[in-house]
Parts: C-alpha cells; sequence; structure tokens
C-alpha cells in the first residue's frame, strides 16, 4: 500500500522489522546528495547525479571546500543558519543558476545536504489560498465519512495524483482504505484490507517522524553515493533524515506489482499515535517539491485536527450517556440491599451499560445471566479454567475460541468476551455474538511474500486482486470506553459492597448485643429463682442441725457445716450476679453531690476493720471531696475496692490499706493502695470481666466484683484502671466524671 522498505536475507517477515533501511547508500533521482565535513565543510561525499544537476565533474567536487559549488556568500548563509539549535531551515539556494531547495541535517561528523528542484508553479500563493477553502470543507462535513471523502478529493484535487486514499490502521495495525478519489479509469479500492506487514513498524516510526514522504518514480535507478564510505569514519553515511533516501527494492517491487509508479504518503497522527496516512498513488513518474509537500504536510495536520475533534466529541456524547447509566446503577445498588436485584432486576441492567447482546454476574457461587450467553454449566468452565487464570482484573478479547478453545460451541453468543473481577469471586461478564465478517483483502494476506530466487531476496505478494477471507469466531471489537465503563463501575460496587458489609456487621452487632442482653436477663431471672430453693435449703440444713444434730453425730455435723458455708457461697454469687445486672438495666444514673468521706466512713464502719483485720493498718486521707454521682452505686464501688485491698492484702505481715486523691488534670482522681499480692501484668484488663480471677482459691471470691466496679465507673463516664507489682501491692484508681478546675 504505501512505505515498505526492507532488504532481508530470509523467507521471514519478521526480519522486515530489524533491517537497517535508514542506511541504504543510495538515493532516488529527483535530488543531489551533497555531505561534507561539519568542522570545515569541505566535501566528502556526492551523489553521482551531481553532475547531471549541477555540470559539474565529481572529481571537481570531492576534497574541495563547499564555496566551490555554493560560493562564498551561500555558504556563509549556510554558515549562519547551521549556528541556530533549532532544526535547519530550508534554504533556496542558486547553483550555476538553477534554483534549488537545500535541506540540511547532521550525521554524525557529515553535513548531509538534500538539493531539490523547486517545481515551477504559476501562482506561488496557489497552495496558501486554498487552505482556507480546505478548511472550511472539511468544517463543513456532516459525517465522518463525509470528512474523508473530503480529504481524499482535496488532496486530489491540489496535487493531482491518480489516486487518493485515506487509510485507516486497526488495532493490530492492519490497515484498511475508508476514503478513495480516484481517476475513473481505475478500479476502486475503497473498503480493500491490507496486512500489517505492508507497513512495517519501522516505517511507521518513520512516518510519526517525517510525515510525508514521496517515491517519484518506482522505475528509477537508485543513486548511488560516491564515495559509498565516508572519509572521516570509514562508515556507510546515514542518511535516514534525508528526504531523498533511496526506496527498498521490495517495496518498489511491492508498488510495481500494484501498478504504481509514483506515491505519497502523509500521516494523519491522531492524539501522538499514528492514526493512518493520506497515501496517493499516480501511473507516471511524480514530484512534489518541498513546498508543496509541505502543503500537504499541513493538509495532513489539518485532517488530523478534524479527526482528533471527531473522535473526541463522538467519545463524548458516548461516555455522557454511559455516565447516565452508570449513575442510574449506582443509585439501584444504594436503594436494593442486593447486588444482584440492584445491576439486573431494575429498570436499568449492567447490560446497559457496555455494548453487549448479554451478561453474567457471578456472585460467591451463583450465575445472574441476562440476554444471550453460555450457559451456567459453559460459565463454570469458563471462569475456573480461563477467566480465574487472568492476571489482570479486567480482561477482553474478541476472539475467545481462539483463546480457549471449548468456547467454540457458545460463539454464537460470547465471542467477544469482556470480563471484570470486582473483589473475591464476584465477577461481571458481557458477551458479544460472532459477527461473521467478510474482509476484502488488497492480495491473499496469507502470501504476504515469497522468496525471489532470482533477486537471492523476498518479494512482496504478486497479486493484489481482491481476495476474500471469511472470519468466523470474531466479535465486533471492544473499545477503551467499554474498559472505561467496566473499570468505573467496579469502583461503584466496591463502594458500595463496602457499605453493605458495614451494614452487615452493624446487623450482626445489633444481634448480637440483643443476644446479650437476653442472657443477661436469663441469667438474673435464673440467679433471683435460685435465691428461694437457697434460702429452702438454708432452713432445711438449720432445722436438720438443731433437731437432728445429736443423730447425725459429729462427721455428719462437719457436713452439714460444709453445706452452711457452700450455701452462702452460693448465696454471695447470687447477690453479686444480680447486683452487677441490676446495674446493666438502668441506663441513667442520677447524679446528686456524694460526699466521699462520709460514704468512706459507712463503708468502713461495715467491715469492722479492727476486728475482721486486725493486723491492718488503714490509711484514709482527711480532705476527700464531694463527687456527683448515684450514692448507692459509689458505696458499692468503694465496698468491693476496700474489699478486694482488705482480703488481697490479709496474708501480709503488716498489711496497708490507704485511701486518697489527687487532682490530675481537673479531674478527681482516687486511689486505693495496698502492699498484698499484686496482680500479674497480663490479668490488668482481664479481672475487670465478669468471673476472671487471677488470685490462688486460697482467697475466697466470686470474681464480680471488679467488673460491678466497672461498670459503675462507666455508668458515670469515668475510668478504672490498676498499677501493680506483683506480690508488691496495687493501686486501683477511678475518676467518675470530667475535668474539674476546682
Ligand atoms: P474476687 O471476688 O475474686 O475478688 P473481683 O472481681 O473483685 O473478684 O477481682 C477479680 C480478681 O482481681 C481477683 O480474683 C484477684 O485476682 C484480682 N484482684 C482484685 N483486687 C486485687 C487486689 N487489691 N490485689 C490483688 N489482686 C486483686
Amino acid at each position: 500500500m504505501a512505505e515498505h522498505e526492507t532488504y532481508p536475507d530470509l523467507v521471514n517477515l519478521e526480519n522486515c522489522e530489524r533491517e537497517p533501511i535508514h542506511i541504504i547508500g543510495k538515493i532516488q533521482e529527483h535530488g543531489v546528495l551533497v555531505a561534507c565535513d561539519k568542522a570545515n565543510l569541505e566535501i566528502t561525499q556526492v551523489s553521482r547525479n551531481a553532475a547531471d544537476f549541477f555540470g559539474i565533474n565529481l572529481k571537481e567536487l570531492l576534497g574541495k571546500p563547499m564555496s566551490s559549488l555554493l560560493g562564498d556568500r551561500q555558504v556563509q548563509h549556510l554558515r549562519e543558519s547551521l549556528k541556530s539549535e533549532e532544526e535547519h531551515e530550508p534554504q533556496e539556494i542558486l547553483v550555476k543558476g538553477k534554483k534549488y531547495i537545500l535541506l540540511s541535517h547532521i550525521s554524525n561528523d557529515s553535513l548531509v545536504l538534500d538539493f531539490e528542484p523547486v517545481n515551477e508553479v504559476q501562482d506561488p500563493f496557489f497552495f496558501q489560498k486554498k487552505l482556507n477553502t480546505i478548511l472550511n470543507r472539511f468544517q463543513k462535513a456532516r459525517s465522518f465519512e463525509e470528512l474523508t471523502r473530503e480529504a481524499a478529493v482535496v488532496t486530489r484535487q491540489m496535487f493531482g495524483y491518480d489516486r487518493v486514499m485515506v487509510y485507516k490502521f486497526d488495532e493490530e495495525w492492519n490497515g484498511v482504505v475508508i476514503a478513495e478519489c480516484k481517476d475513473k479509469n481505475l478500479e476502486p479500492w475503497l473498503g480493500l484490507h491490507y496486512p500489517a506487514t505492508d507497513i512495517p513498524e519501522q516505517s511507521r516510526k518513520l512516518f510519526l517522524k517525517h510525515r510525508v514522504r514521496i517515491i517519484t518514480n518506482v522505475h528509477y535507478k537508485p543513486v548511488p553515493i560516491e564515495p559509498e564510505f565516508s572519509p572521516l569514519n570509514g562508515e556507510a553515511l546515514d542518511i535516514s533524515l534525508s528526504g531523498l533516501r533511496a526506496v527498498s527494492p521490495i517495496h518498489i517491487e511491492y508498488l510495481k506489482n500494484m501498478g504504481v509508479a509514483a506515491s505519497l504518503s502523509a500521516a494523519i497522527v491522531v492524539k501522538g499515535k499514528l492514526w493512518g496516512l493520506i497515501a496517493c498513488h499516480h501511473n507516471g513518474k511524480k514530484y512534489l517539491d518541498l513546498y508543496q509537500r509541505e502543503t500537504c504536510r499541513f493538509l495532513a495536520q489539518m485532517f488530523s485536527n478534524e479527526i482528533t475533534l471527531h473522535e473526541t466529541s463522538n467519545l463524548l456524547s458516548k461516555s455522557e450517556l454511559t455516565e447516565n447509566i452508570r449513575r442510574q446503577l449506582m443509585a439501584q445498588m444504594k436503594y436494593h440491599q442486593d447486588i444482584l436485584a440492584a445491576l439486573n432486576r431494575d429498570t436499568v441492567k449492567f447490560t446497559d451499560l457496555i455494548e453487549c447482546t448479554g451478561g453474567a454476574i457471578y456472585y460467591i457461587d451463583r450465575w445472574e445471566l441476562n440476554g444471550r450467553t453460555p450457559t451456567p454449566e459453559q460459565l463454570d468452565s469458563l471462569l475456573e479454567n480461563f477467566i480465574r487464570k487472568q492476571s489482570k482484573s479486567l480482561f477482553l478479547t474478541r476472539n475467545l475460541s481462539a483463546l480457549f478453545p471449548e468456547a467454540e460451541a457458545y460463539c454464537a453468543e460470547a465471542s467477544g468476551l469482556l470480563s471484570l473481577r470486582v473483589a473475591d469471586n464476584k465477577y461481571i461478564l458481557w458477551f458479544r455474538p460472532e459477527v461473521p465478517q467478510v474482509i476484502n483483502w488488497g492480495g491473499n494476506p496469507n502470501l504476504k511474500a515469497y522468496y525471489n530466487k532470482k533477486e537471492d531476496r523476498i518479494s512482496p505478494r504478486r497479486s493484489f486482486q481482491k481476495w476474500t477471507e471469511k472470519l468466523t469466531g470474531f466479535a465486533e471489537p471492544w473499545h477503551q470506553i467499554d474498559k472505561n465503563n467496566a473499570r468505573s463501575l467496579r469502583e461503584n460496587m466496591s463502594y458500595i459492597l463496602l457499605h453493605l458489609q458495614r451494614k452487615e456487621i452493624e446487623a450482626l452487632n445489633e444481634k448480637l448485643l440483643a443476644a446479650h442482653k437476653e442472657l443477661e436477663l436469663f441469667s438474673y431471672g435464673l440467679s433471683h429463682d435460685l435465691r428461694a430453693p437457697v434460702r429452702g435449703m438454708e432452713g432445711f440444713i438449720k432445722i436438720l442441725q438443731e433437731d437432728y444434730g445429736q443423730l447425725l453425730g459429729e462427721k455428719g455435723n462437719r457436713m452439714l457445716e460444709m453445706s452452711n458455708g457452700l450455701i452462702e457461697k452460693m448465696n454471695t454469687l447470687i447477690d453479686d450476679i444480680l447486683e452487677y445486672f441490676r446495674l446493666g438495666h438502668s441506663d441513667e444514673i442520677t447524679r446528686t453531690p456524694v460526699d466521699t468521706a462520709s460514704v468512706l466512713k459507712e463503708v468502713v464502719e461495715l467491715f469492722n476493720i479492727p476486728i475482721n483485720f486486725p493486723k491492718t493498718s488503714f490509711k484514709i486521707q482527711q480532705d476527700l471531696p464531694v463527687v456527683e454521682g448515684d450514692q448507692r452505686m459509689i458505696f458499692q464501688l468503694w465496698s468491693n475496692l476496700l474489699n478486694n485491698a482488705l482480703k488481697y492484702s490479709s496474708e501480709e505481715e503488716k498489711p496497708i490499706v490507704e485511701i486518697g486523691w489527687e487532682n490530675v488534670k481537673g479531674r478527681k482522681t482516687f486511689f486505693i493502695k495496698d502492699n498484698g499480692i499484686g496482680v500479674e501484668p497480663q490479668f490488668k484488663e482481664r479481672i475487670f470481666e465478669t468471673f476472671k480471677r487471677a488470685a490462688g482459691s486460697r482467697f475466697k471470691g466470686t470474681g464480680v466484683g471488679l467488673a460491678i466496679v466497672k461498670r459503675i465507673v462507666e455508668k458515670h463516664k469515668g475510668k478504672v484502671w490498676l498499677e501493680s507489682k506483683p506480690g508488691n501491692g496495687s493501686v486501683f484508681y477511678f475518676y467518675l466524671e470530667g475535668p474539674n478546675e476546682d
């Protein structure tokens, strides 16, 4: 189709991609190449046709200063232009009275000069005048087809090629002719496809750089550069940046096989990527000078801009539409508790978001289907054996059966697959059916090349006759917008899933709290109901002791005593549990001023320390403050703490228990200190839980006392904690209210 430049040795098109086309040491015949030492401008290499153009013998040029060709004034001018950092501007130059355009560039140690003749144009501003009209015509185009057709028509009008085509690349770099304007005697090539190998990657890269490339005469004889190797470094001259660069024999043969004598290709670049080409063919020789090529480049640029505009506005209106659908899906997800219902059983479905004929959602362990899809069994296998194996969460193909042969069975439903992993075990799939495609190739693309024995090199296909291929198992291709939509949906879903999860946890928590409450009520009831039978037992034991004591003997009486002890323990336990639960049930407390000193006085009297703990020295700070709180609870709180302090220090030689307070950061912080057994660090928190005990069985207790203390403190929005060294006593601290200024 267009540029194809290769010098492969083997019948292997992979080679084409690697061929060093930039150092082909020959040029086309429409201009002259002169290379000189960039340091002193002494001429080092010249294309052999210099003699024909300039009428000067090669020998008179090589080794001579550039001024011998251009004269001092023009050389001075050239020197000036070389100083500028920017790309060297083209210059008009006279050699032997004939006008040329001089294009210069640096290649290693050489300055390479392309001399191109200037075409005689009647109206020098012809192109400039036309450009305005062209722009108008582009902007008036009502459809994309019209726009591309206009591009072909105006290019042909301006430059007079026999055939002008707009050629567009697909994702795999195959090309298709999407618009054409041609001489009526030529057969139409509109709609024909060409394989990617027709324009290999290196040629595409050069197009991106140079934008416009001409081949003036395929029947030309490549002009060698003399000498072949530069005297400056002994290497072949790199002329990749020269517009005169010769064309590979393969490409020449390719064009000849097509019946083309001259060509021009201009790159259409959209968003920095080679989108396609304006490809021009001519049946005879044709040369466009630099000014004309620049105009063509400008035209291609205007066309590229129009395409960008068209694609962008297309994308915008499409994304506006899908954005609304996505928003609606999001609203549905927020409304329904069930994701599947939200995405598939409401007004807008997940299949509306992306163009498809069916879709499936896999949610943990089941399928939710919509439209035309494979069966759930087929989907199970597709998921397990294919989709789960993809490393990326978003996967797409338009030819599933080529990757997963089993899918051939359902290619009518799912030749195209776009799969999205939303979260663990949650997938969404969209399907597109097989669209039997007839592709008209410009020649059989499978016969891209053959080995040319005579030339001992590869040759392109000889026939460009329309070759029809039927493609099976292919769906319409997916586009970037489909990917974007899938990704945004995933984001929305993740948000909703998280939200649902949180709700689930909250609901569970509520259930747990309810269950806990129920259990408390049950325990409360149970403890309550135990009271009567325990009292009954107490009564009977008393009767047994009083009325039948003598009959039972010493052993029997001891057993009755032990039973009494157990009953007493049971009573304390019941009392403690009931107290604890009672605290739990009254949510609000009534705060009144409570004088700590008088509460403690009562508590201490109750314990009757001198009688029950004769060894213990008990100290109490004098200025204990008034606090705000529930009088009864505060009594209970002190009594539990004091009970423990006395109990767990009772085995010391000289037990000391001390009560006091401090103002810490405005909080009335009380402490009760003992020099008893202390608490191991790992139990510091747990002893505040119900029935958790850390002391040995020699200390009586139910493990409820501190749980009651904690509940009371929390009901007062205060805090209780402990500092202790095991074996070295403990200090329990607490405060009941917020910071206080006094
Ligand atoms: P108990 O009836 O066992 O005393 P508590 O709930 O009052 O139940 O206390 C829980 C555990 O905390 C006790 O079993 C004991 O191990 C530890 N404990 C409480 N107060 C002290 C203290 N002053 N000194 C050492 N250990 C204590």
